[in-house]
């Protein structure tokens, strides 16, 4: 059940504890994929894994910015500070567990939204106001998470599976030329790019021609089977 569209009563008569958050980003995914693209793929994901679970799950209404200060070169990136994020998670998911819903999968779709969120859920766990985990659907799709980059093939063809109209298919060329081969600028396993306009000129990574609409069915359902595993799991976790 979307949170946005039950009533309250609706949302008074639903037995159930689990809820998934669906977090992202905005901000941008190089000149043909769109600033949203990391809360519009981690919403498409939370709804996919929630439809494939057997069970009731809410879905709450998705978190749009986070953690992306490093992409501030780039026009129409937003973001807030890591402090004011986990707070505002962290409150989000206590407002879910007042109802009820204190079993909470966080379903992220950014890379920079990871460690914040790992904080968030272990403390919120650990003082009992809810269970809660975190799911990058990104690090759950098999093979294929080596190829995630950044606007690069994944977050690309999974915009071509679920939003194609937001792709400008007449910029890949252009997207691929100014793209970087990988993230960030390693020496000694350290990065020195605090910044990705420090690595990439156009802000991609990787090439976002490798992956066309059908690579995109197969990366949500993936991604989908495995949050449906996950709600499985959090839902029976210390009931047995
Ligand atoms: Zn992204």
């Amino acid at each position: 059940m979307r949170l946005s569209e039950a009533t309250w009563t609706d949302a008074a008569d639903l037995d159930t504890d689990l809820a998934v958050l669906p977090v992202g980003s905005t901000e941008q995914h190089g000149p043909h994929a769109p600033l949203g693209t990391d809360f519009l793929n981690a919403e498409s994901i939370a709804e996919a894994g929630a439809d494939a679970f057997d069970g009731d799950v809410v879905v709450a209404p998705t978190i749009p910015v986070g953690i992306a200060e490093e992409h501030r070169a780039f026009d129409g990136t937003l973001w807030v500070s890591p402090d004011t994020f986990r707070a505002y998670v962290r409150e989000t998911i206590e407002s879910l567990a007042f109802h009820g819903f204190d079993r909470v999968v966080v379903v992220n779709g950014h890379g920079g939204n990871v460690e914040a969120l790992a904080e968030v859920c272990r403390r919120l766990s650990r003082t009992g106001d809810a269970y809660a985990v975190a799911f990058t659907w990104f690090d759950a799709v098999g093979e294929h998470s080596k190829d995630m980059g950044h606007a690069g093939p994944l977050e690309t063809a999974l915009l071509r599976h679920t939003h194609p109209e937001l792709v400008r298919e007449d910029r890949i060329d252009e997207a691929r030329d100014g793209a970087a081969a990988r993230w960030g600028e390693w020496v000694s396993g350290v990065n020195l790019a605090h910044d990705s306009d420090e690595f990439t000129d156009n802000g991609v990574v990787g090439d976002p021609a490798d992956g066309d609409a059908a690579r995109g069915e197969e990366l949500a359902s993936l991604a989908a089977d495995a949050l449906a595993s996950l709600l499985d799991a959090v839902e029976a976790r210390g009931r047995e």
